[in-house]
């Protein structure tokens, strides 16, 4: 059973039940206590960016948030997000991305977003000049054609992720003078024949409703704590959260209540993680040196450790052996020598809910965590094995199979590079390659539990290129609509930074679609 700590979350814990497991049929002479032109159910960078969209358009605006601050998994990420330089090319670049994962893609949606994506640089100088955009980086699959056209960017700011991100988009929505009210979860869509015509919430132990005069954006981000949703959609044996405990699939359920039809519910953007114990979150796996291997239950190296996609390691643990009936690599180990563990951390607190909303630190060498269990230390392999349970002659084996293998410079297993080729522009430059394999020989030896730990889940309700949310038959379900991960655009393969560009055009897109309609009006 798939499940993520909420307990000790005090705006989670006045939230007893579960949103969105009906809708509230709408009924003459109901009574709301605040309408709005558009209601927005999220303030992560979805919501925000559709905010601010429709303030300038001129519709009036609430943001429903369920925390005492907003944020999201927005604010807790690397906050890079893709600009293309070309959207036709970036178009058949993403395309491919489809292809490679045989996912499901609406041409339509893919195009808009190319073409909006493409705007962001202006609708940040737009907002102001003075907001600087850095360059982060480049297209995650250089061999796909088209792939120079991807470039990721960041906010430039006074700290480092998607706080920068977040913080700058807040406060437009707060110049704008949209309406966020904290501490309010939706709990319920409120429909009218088929239309979404408000939202009942709750506010500090009262139900309030909601009228929406156009429409209702929900933007709740994804299922990444919803552990009822991630054991019917996620055929893993458990997965962790590196975001906010507050994404637990309200937005999938509400949309479900009005009968959305679903998409890229088998696609995520999962590295391998750890827990440590009293954390909502989990800590992403990101050690300093390539001395480690992977293990599974066995004792079984499984993997090309250092060239997986980072996005992707869900699935290359993912896998139920029909044979022993079980998860073997879920969890799985991390298994290094002391020459690994001076070398640094095994995370960063760059990222990721633990280290920027909860605080914690990891320790440069790793001594906090042995001290608490969460690594694991034996003078030898043998001993180690013991400890965390796998069988002594396979882990040694492997282990043994690895240090050869390094010896080799050739990993025949499962092919991991020994170090990282150079560009031309590096090797010009003088610069020596990356390592990406070391051998685990010096003791004491160290193990970490490891596994999947969800950057965000991709699915939700189908949406076309209007972020208009569609019914199972594909017609658009009125007056609803939905942005940013909820019911994302992606599929399998993921162009990294593509989630946080898809919030920033998606929202805007949203918030100018439902801005033409007319309001409804009570009859
Ligand atoms: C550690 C980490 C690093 C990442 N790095 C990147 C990156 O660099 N680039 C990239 O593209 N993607 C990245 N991602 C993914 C990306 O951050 C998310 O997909 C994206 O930010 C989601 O934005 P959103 O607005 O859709 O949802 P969120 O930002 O998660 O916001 C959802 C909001 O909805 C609120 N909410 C939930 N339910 C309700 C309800 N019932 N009522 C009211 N409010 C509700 C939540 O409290 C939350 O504030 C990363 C994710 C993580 C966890």
């Amino acid at each position: 059973m798939s499940t993520t700590n909420l307990k000790h979350h005090p705006s989670l814990a006045q939230s007893p039940d579960k949103a969105g497991v009906r809708a509230l049929a709408w009924r003459k002479g109901m009574q709301f206590d605040h309408q709005s032109d558009i209601i927005i159910v999220g303030f992560g960078g979805a919501g925000a960016s559709a905010a601010i969209e429709a303030r300038r358009l001129g519709c009036s605006v609430i943001v429903l948030e369920k925390l005492a601050c907003g944020g999201g998994n927005t604010a807790v990420s690397a906050g890079n997000f893709i600009i293309p330089s070309d959207a036709q090319k970036a178009f058949e670049y993403l395309s491919k991305t489809f292809e490679m994962g045989s996912s499901e893609m609406d041409e339509e949606a893919v195009r808009h977003f190319c073409k909006e994506a493409a705007a962001t640089k202006e609708f940040f100088a737009e907002l102001d000049p003075n907001i600087e955009l850095e360059v982060a980086g480049h297209a995650n699959f250089p061999h796909l054609p088209h792939a120079e056209v991807i470039t990721k960017y960041h906010v430039k700011g006074p700290k480092t992720g998607g706080i920068n991100l977040f913080m700058t988009l807040k406060k437009w929505v707060e110049k704008l003078q949209a309406q966020v009210l904290y501490e309010t979860p939706a709990m319920e869509l409120v429909v009218k024949d088929n239309a979404v015509v408000g939202v009942l919430a709750r506010q500090h132990e009262k139900e309030i409703l909601i009228k929406a005069n156009k429409g209702v954006i929900l933007c709740t981000g994804g299922y990444e704590c919803d552990a009822q949703a991630l054991d019917e959609y996620c055929q893993a044996s458990r997965v962790l959260s590196l975001g906010t405990p507050a994404n637990t699939g309200d937005g999938l359920r509400m949309a479900q209540t009005v009968n959305a039809g679903l998409w890229h519910m088998r696609a995520y953007s999962c590295p391998l993680g750890m827990q440590v114990p009293g954390l909502n979150s989990a800590l992403p796996f990101l050690p300093m040196t390539p001395g480690y291997i992977w293990i599974n239950k066995f004792g079984k190296r499984f993997a090309n450790e250092a060239d997986v996609d980072f996005h992707s390691c869900l699935y290359s643990v993912n896998n139920f052996d029909p044979v022993a009936h079980c998860y073997p690599a879920i969890p799985c180990w991390a298994v290094f020598d002391e020459a690994a563990r001076l070398a640094g951390s095994l995370t960063h607190q760059r990222f990721g809910y633990g280290a920027v909303i909860e605080g914690y630190a990891w320790s440069a060498d790793c001594s906090r965590e042995i001290e608490a269990g969460v690594v694991k230390k034996a003078e030898t392999l043998e001993e180690l094995a013991r400890i965390i349970g796998v069988d002594r002659s396979s882990l040694c084996a492997s282990v043994k199979r690895w240090n050869d293998a390094v010896e080799k410079g050739c990993d025949e297993e499962f092919g991991r590079r020994m170090q990282k080729p150079l560009s031309e522009k590096d090797s010009l430059a003088g610069l020596t390659p990356r390592r990406l394999s070391a051998p685990i020989s010096k003791p004491p030896f160290y193990a970490v539990e490891l596994y999947p730990a969800l950057l965000n889940t991709q699915g939700g309700p189908r949406r076309n290129e209007f972020a208009q949310v569609l019914d199972r038959a594909g017609h658009p379900i009125e007056r609803l609509y939905a942005a940013g991960e909820l019911g994302s655009l992606w599929g399998t393969v993921y162009q990294g930074s593509s989630n946080v560009a898809e919030c920033l055009a998606y929202g805007r897109i949203a918030a100018r679609h439902a801005a033409e309609l007319p309001e409804w009006v009570e009859s």
